[in-house]
């Protein structure tokens, strides 16, 4: 029987729910509304418990999860929010597919790409097993025409699967930086037409990283032989890199040598890709299912000043993990591959939406040191409690079934999910929990979120702007507009520095302050963490190199940036008046 629920949605989630996730008839009607989704989807991950509980206790869990989401304080990522209950059924966001040197291979990864994208999952490949460009073919005696010319084939069909409708293909791609076609990777995107279903990351390992800081050559290793087949400088590769970034966000780097550092099963093979925004480092064929908890709701006042609720956030943290790791039981898969690989270890990301919001609700800026000490105690807490969970659910359920030979073995702990954090960017999820994103600084106060939804345009206001505007008793309908053409507060009379200093945008933030706390959560994440470096329209080319430089050097296991402005269509864009 269903409960009327009380679901405080924003009229924004409401256009998103109603845009992607209720269900249709023939003739495109709505025929499900918000309550009847969280419905399903707590009943049907609830059977993800079949296996090991009784029906009461799955009648408990599915109560338990239903509050979970309803409430606010946690939701999965889109595909289980779409799919779950529903004819696809396909839970997970993150997919990793290889990419093997020959036609049948890249043909079968062009397949299992589309199978997977239009169930809402996202791929990411490396390419650096492709032979590069002008070597032979022996069957045909021809010349091989490289990766970059392959990637073109991928983005082509992502271009023409709009997943069911109901989301665009995302995909990340991965060449080596010691790949000979590397220097055609890294400007493959600049004249921003060619590979844009892509994200693009250069592979860069510890002798790169090394030969840049010593200013020397590194060697292109023939990815067929082994075998060294030129040199180039590392700084002149770097430069070109930063270039590229500068003009147009593209290409990122990706540690790969830190990556399999951290990897948990390195016995079963290493790691060579992550999924599109770079939070999940994954084996070929391995999915990950995400989910995150809202920090906007973790807080509680006592005597006026408002903390985190840590117990709140534990047994927050407990249910998150169990539901995701039901996720895995309850859902399906489009390849056998991927769900043997997927049920082998069990790898599942548990991350957090509204880290910005909690911060100006703490009363502490984005800015500050304090911020990147709240940072690394939250993210330090949810990462102990995940292990904790994940150490009672094994010994409920079992390890995970490659535990043998894995880094726990090692360290004799006993584990259900191979990995258990992450943090997601939140894009859509963060909209109908109404908080922001992921652990981004709110990007402006005012803005127009324009291309989230193909040929919509949400127009916003931060609400809680508003409630600290009203809060200090200002004539809003004096400032509002003012805010609204500025795009920001610094130049706006009449606000007191207190807000001011709260409601810093990403912009305002200098890129050292977006490392420290990326390096932050990263410390006490297993898998990545989705940021993006904001920098301003008129940064110099020269600090995306130190941030490069810098985001190796502080441990992180990849780095994006965006320059405002650089690419002609944005997500995120300032004011309303532009
Ligand atoms: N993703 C995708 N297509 C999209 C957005 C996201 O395939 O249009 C995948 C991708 O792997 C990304 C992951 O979903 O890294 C999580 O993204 P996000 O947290 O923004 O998704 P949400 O759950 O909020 O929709």
């Amino acid at each position: 029987m269903q409960t009327m629920l009380e679901i405080k949605l924003s009229k924004n989630a409401l256009k998103v729910l109603e845009a992607r996730y209720l269900k249709r008839d023939a003739e495109r009607r709505i025929i499900e509304t918000p309550e009847e989704l969280f419905h399903l989807v707590a009943g049907c991950i609830a059977q993800g418990e079949a296996m090991w509980v009784s029906p009461q206790q799955i009648d408990h869990w599915r109560r338990e999860y239903l509050e979970l989401m309803t409430s606010l304080d946690f939701l999965p990522n889109s595909p289980t929010l779409m799919n779950a209950g529903k004819p696809l059924g396909q839970l997970s966001a993150c997919f990793v597919l290889p990419v093997e040197d020959s036609m049948e291979g890249i043909f079968e990864a062009v397949k299992q790409m589309a199978l997977v994208q239009r169930t809402g999952g996202g791929t990411g490949f490396s390419f650096s097993r492709l032979r590069p460009k002008g070597d032979l073919v022996a069957s045909t005696s021809g010349e091989a025409s490289g990766p970059v010319s392959f990637m073109k084939i991928f983005d082509c069909a992502t271009e023409n699967i709009k997943q069911g409708g109901k989301r665009r293909g995302a995909n990340m791609g991965v060449l080596r930086v010691d790949h000979p076609d590397i220097m055609e990777f890294i400007t493959a995107k600049l004249d921003g037409v060619t590979l844009q279903n892509f994200n693009i990351s250069v592979g860069a390992t510890d002798t790169f990283m090394k030969a840049l800081e010593q200013d020397s050559d590194y060697e292109l290793i023939h990815p067929r032989t082994g075998k060294c087949v030129g040199r180039l400088r590392a700084n002149a590769v770097f430069d070109t890199i930063v270039h590229a970034a500068w003009r147009t966000g593209d290409p990122g780097l990706l540690f790969l040598d830190t990556i399999n550092r951290s990897n948990p099963t390195p016995r079963v093979g290493e790691i060579e890709a992550t999924n599109p925004c770079g939070e999940i480092p994954l084996l070929p064929y391995e999915s990950c299912n995400l989910g995150s908890i809202n920090l906007s709701r973790m807080i509680h006042e006592r005597q006026g000043h408002p903390s985190v609720d840590w117990q709140k956030l534990r047994a927050t943290v407990r249910k998150a993990i169990r539901f995701l790791d039901d996720v895995i039981e309850a859902g399906r898969y489009p390849i056998p591959e991927i769900e043997r690989m997927t049920k082998s270890n069990r790898k599942v990301g548990l991350g957090l939406m509204g880290f910005a919001e909690l911060l100006i609700r703490l009363g502490v800026s984005y800015a500050s040191p304090e911020a990147v000490t709240v940072a690394e105690n939250i993210m330090r807490f949810i990462d102990e409690e995940s292990l904790a969970i994940s150490q009672e659910l094994a010994a409920e359920r079992g390890v995970f079934p490659n535990w043998k030979g894995s880094v726990y073995e090692d360290r004799g702990i006993q584990l259900r999910n191979a990995t258990r954090t992450a943090i997601a960017p939140t894009g859509t999820i963060s909209i109908i929990a109404g908080t922001s994103a992921g652990i981004e600084p709110l990007f402006a106060l005012a803005y127009k979120r324009s291309h989230v939804l193909d040929g919509q345009t949400l127009y916003e206001l931060n609400p809680l702007l508003l409630e600290y505007l009203a809060r200090y008793g200002l004539d809003t309908n004096k400032i509002i507009p003012e805010i609204l053409e500025r795009g920001g507060l610094k130049d706006v009379d009449g606000i007191p520095g207190e807000i001011k200093r709260l409601f810093v945008t990403s912009l305002e933030i200098p890129f050292e302050q977006h490392l420290r706390i990326q390096a932050a959560f990263q410390r006490h994440v297993d898998n990545s963490v989705s940021k993006t470096i904001n920098l301003p329209h008129d940064t110099a080319p020269s600090l995306v190199a130190e941030a490069y430089r810098q985001a190796w050097e502080m441990g992180l296991k990849g780095i994006t940036i965006y320059r405002y402005g650089s690419k002609q269509t944005q997500v995120l864009e300032l004011g309303v008046g532009e």
